[in-house]
Protein backbone atom coordinates (compact mmCIF):
# COMPACT_ATOMS: atom_id res chain seq x y z
CA UNK A 1 0.00 0.00 0.00
CA UNK A 2 1.20 3.18 -0.93
CA UNK A 3 0.38 6.71 0.96
CA UNK A 4 -2.32 7.55 -1.04
CA UNK A 5 -3.66 4.21 -0.42
CA UNK A 6 -3.57 2.15 -3.49
CA UNK A 7 -2.87 -0.88 -4.16
CA UNK A 8 0.68 -0.76 -5.96
CA UNK A 9 1.52 -4.50 -5.98
CA UNK A 10 -1.91 -4.87 -7.94
CA UNK A 11 -1.30 -1.73 -10.30
CA UNK A 12 2.63 -2.87 -10.70
CA UNK A 13 1.32 -5.96 -12.52
CA UNK A 14 -0.89 -4.33 -14.48
CA UNK A 15 1.61 -1.99 -15.49
CA UNK A 16 3.74 -4.67 -16.46
CA UNK A 17 1.48 -6.36 -18.65
CA UNK A 18 0.74 -2.92 -20.53
CA UNK A 19 4.63 -2.85 -20.99
CA UNK A 20 4.73 -6.16 -22.27
CA UNK A 21 2.02 -5.70 -24.58
CA UNK A 22 3.13 -1.76 -25.78
CA UNK A 23 6.73 -3.63 -26.09
CA UNK A 24 5.02 -6.45 -28.46
CA UNK A 25 3.17 -3.71 -30.64
CA UNK A 26 6.31 -1.72 -31.15
CA UNK A 27 7.90 -4.89 -32.52
CA UNK A 28 5.16 -5.66 -35.00
CA UNK A 29 5.09 -2.14 -35.91
CA UNK A 30 8.68 -2.45 -36.83
CA UNK A 31 8.27 -5.79 -38.83
CA UNK A 32 5.34 -4.85 -40.16
CA UNK A 33 7.67 -1.23 -41.45
CA UNK A 34 10.25 -3.00 -42.87
CA UNK A 35 8.25 -5.51 -44.74
CA UNK A 36 6.14 -2.83 -46.47
CA UNK A 37 8.78 -0.58 -47.34
CA UNK A 38 10.71 -3.21 -49.23
CA UNK A 39 7.17 -3.99 -51.37
CA UNK A 40 7.44 0.00 -51.70
CA UNK A 41 10.77 0.11 -53.20
CA UNK A 42 9.77 -3.00 -55.61
CA UNK A 43 6.27 -1.02 -56.69
CA UNK A 44 8.25 2.27 -57.00
CA UNK A 45 10.88 0.45 -59.34
CA UNK A 46 8.32 -0.42 -61.91
CA UNK A 47 6.10 3.17 -61.67
CA UNK A 48 6.56 6.40 -60.02
CA UNK A 49 3.52 7.48 -59.91
CA UNK A 50 2.86 10.57 -58.37
CA UNK A 51 -1.14 9.73 -56.79
CA UNK A 52 0.59 6.59 -55.23
CA UNK A 53 3.61 8.19 -54.05
CA UNK A 54 1.39 10.45 -52.34
CA UNK A 55 -0.59 7.57 -50.22
CA UNK A 56 2.70 6.24 -49.53
CA UNK A 57 3.20 9.74 -47.29
CA UNK A 58 -0.05 9.88 -45.99
CA UNK A 59 0.41 5.47 -44.81
CA UNK A 60 4.09 7.03 -43.59
CA UNK A 61 2.64 9.30 -40.88
CA UNK A 62 0.25 7.16 -39.55
CA UNK A 63 2.29 4.35 -38.92
CA UNK A 64 5.02 7.51 -37.35
CA UNK A 65 1.87 8.51 -35.07
CA UNK A 66 1.49 4.64 -33.89
CA UNK A 67 4.93 3.91 -33.34
CA UNK A 68 5.08 7.18 -31.21
CA UNK A 69 2.44 6.24 -29.31
CA UNK A 70 3.27 3.80 -27.80
CA UNK A 71 6.82 4.67 -27.43
CA UNK A 72 4.81 7.34 -25.42
CA UNK A 73 3.08 5.03 -23.62
CA UNK A 74 6.36 2.70 -22.25
CA UNK A 75 7.88 5.86 -21.41
CA UNK A 76 4.57 6.70 -19.32
CA UNK A 77 4.45 3.42 -17.87
CA UNK A 78 8.00 3.40 -16.89
CA UNK A 79 7.64 7.02 -15.08
CA UNK A 80 4.65 4.99 -12.92
CA UNK A 81 6.85 2.07 -12.04
CA UNK A 82 9.27 4.54 -10.93
CA UNK A 83 7.14 6.10 -8.76
CA UNK A 84 5.62 3.21 -7.63
CA UNK A 85 9.04 2.63 -6.15
CA UNK A 86 9.75 6.19 -4.67
CA UNK A 87 5.78 5.61 -2.97
CA UNK A 88 4.43 8.55 -5.24
CA UNK A 89 2.36 6.41 -7.42
CA UNK A 90 -1.59 7.35 -7.20
CA UNK A 91 -1.00 10.75 -6.36
CA UNK A 92 -2.15 13.52 -8.49
CA UNK A 93 1.51 14.99 -9.95
CA UNK A 94 -0.10 18.49 -9.64
CA UNK A 95 -2.27 18.47 -6.86
CA UNK A 96 -1.15 16.28 -4.55
CA UNK A 97 -4.89 14.69 -4.33
CA UNK A 98 -5.03 10.81 -5.40
CA UNK A 99 -5.82 10.19 -8.83
CA UNK A 100 -8.79 7.67 -7.91
CA UNK A 101 -8.52 3.69 -7.98
CA UNK A 102 -11.44 3.54 -11.08
CA UNK A 103 -9.27 6.27 -12.95
CA UNK A 104 -6.06 4.22 -12.35
CA UNK A 105 -7.76 1.36 -13.21
CA UNK A 106 -8.64 2.66 -16.85
CA UNK A 107 -5.05 4.33 -17.06
CA UNK A 108 -2.60 2.76 -14.32
CA UNK A 109 0.24 5.24 -16.41
CA UNK A 110 -1.74 8.64 -15.94
CA UNK A 111 -0.33 10.87 -13.73
CA UNK A 112 -3.06 13.86 -13.01
CA UNK A 113 -6.37 13.48 -11.48
CA UNK A 114 -8.97 13.94 -13.51
CA UNK A 115 -9.26 17.61 -12.62
CA UNK A 116 -6.12 18.92 -12.81
CA UNK A 117 -6.20 16.90 -16.66
CA UNK A 118 -9.32 18.52 -17.69
CA UNK A 119 -7.32 22.69 -16.54
CA UNK A 120 -4.43 21.20 -18.75
CA UNK A 121 -6.31 20.49 -21.59
CA UNK A 122 -7.98 24.00 -21.39
CA UNK A 123 -4.32 25.19 -21.31
ZN1 LIG B 1 -4.76 16.97 -9.42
Amino acid sequence: MSATGVDTEHFRERLLEERARAATALEHLHASNAGSLEARRTRCRATTHLAEMASVTVEREIDYGLEESFEHELEAIDVALARIEDGTFGACQRCGQPIGAERLEALPYVTLCIDCKRIEERG
